[in-house]
């Protein structure tokens, strides 16, 4: 066996020495890119299943990378995580979440709900709220446009900070939603927080309707948690006709999806709303 070990050992090592590098090259191109404005924001449309009218979007960030063209967060927010530049580029994603509502606003564009991603735990960190708040006074919109969304995996570890955080946004009178809802195996104590209004139904579910009989039953089995706590509800990853009747007739309230839309630039997005005819 230490054999093996050291075999492996050495197998691996210029890999991860490789990786290393390649996670130190990133993490200095995101600082640079933090500072050249090389990031920007994609909206997806989140549709009411009922009447198909969009009722919100969720911003997703974009890197826009002098070489490599468009670089999408799979890619490097991970890694952003681990070198300790989430809080800028959370930072980041807030502003230029907040700057666009007041832009759509500013041009009467019909105003919906604005959903922005964080990680880890930046939100329950002293001060967040506050400055959230400035934020949001600064581009003169009310709080409830604007949603917070947070992993299950995250929430996992409810501690004090998460507590008062979440009570601080309630009272601001900003929404958080729990995404990917289901794949977070934890307890679900934290669905009791007063900020929590919406769970986002994790696409890994949502891909196998109608036919697989294990996502139908988790699915319902969430709608059911969802229903019972009055919490609403969004089902991610909308594919096809037959997810989005499944999810309509399941009683979902809202659905996300290349079914209605793919992530568009902000003045696709104003296009969309304008001639909505559900506003
Ligand atoms: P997420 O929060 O689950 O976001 C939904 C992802 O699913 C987006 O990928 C979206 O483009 C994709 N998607 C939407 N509809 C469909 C569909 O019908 N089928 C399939 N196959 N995919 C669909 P994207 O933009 O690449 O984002 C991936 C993840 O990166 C996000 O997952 C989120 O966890 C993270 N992320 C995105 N933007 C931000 C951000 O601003 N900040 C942070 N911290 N994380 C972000
Ligand atoms: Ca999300
Ligand atoms: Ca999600
Ligand atoms: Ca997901």
């Amino acid at each position: 066996a230490k054999m093996e070990e050291r075999n492996t050992f050495r197998f691996y090592s210029p890999l991860m020495q490789a990786d290393s590098r390649r996670r130190l090259r990133l993490a200095t191109e995101l600082r640079r890119a933090l500072g050249a404005d090389e990031f920007f924001m994609a909206y997806q449309p989140s549709v009411e299943l009922k009447t198909g009218r969009i009722v919100a979007v969720e911003a997703l960030l974009r890197w826009r990378h002098p070489e490599r063209g468009c670089v999408m967060p799979g890619e490097f927010i991970e890694a952003a995580e681990q070198m300790g530049l989430i809080r800028r580029i959370d930072e980041w994603v807030l502003q230029a979440a907040c700057a666009q509502i007041e832009r759509w606003d500013r041009a009467g564009v019909p105003p919906i709900r604005v959903a922005v991603n964080l990680s880890a735990h930046g939100f329950s960190q002293e001060g967040f709220v506050d400055s959230l708040q400035r934020l949001i006074q600064r581009h003169g919109f009310d709080p409830s446009r604007l949603m917070i969304e947070i992993t299950e995996r995250v929430m996992l570890r409810l501690g004090e900070d998460t507590e008062r955080a979440m009570r601080a946004l309630h009272h601001l009178g900003v929404g958080v939603a729990i995404d990917d809802f289901g794949t977070g195996y934890s307890s679900m104590a934290y669905l009791k927080l007063p900020a929590i209004e919406y769970l986002k139904l994790d696409r890994s579910f949502v891909s196998g309707l109608p036919g697989n009989p294990d996502d139908v039953a988790i699915i319902e089995a969430l709608l059911g948690i969802a229903r019972a706590l009055g919490l609403h509800t969004i089902a991610e990853g909308v594919e096809v006709e037959a997810q989005h009747q499944f999810m309509l007739r399941a009683g979902c309230e809202e659905g996300q999806g290349y079914y209605y839309a793919y992530p568009l630039d902000a003045a696709e997005i104003e296009r969309l709303l304008c001639r909505d005819p559900g506003h």
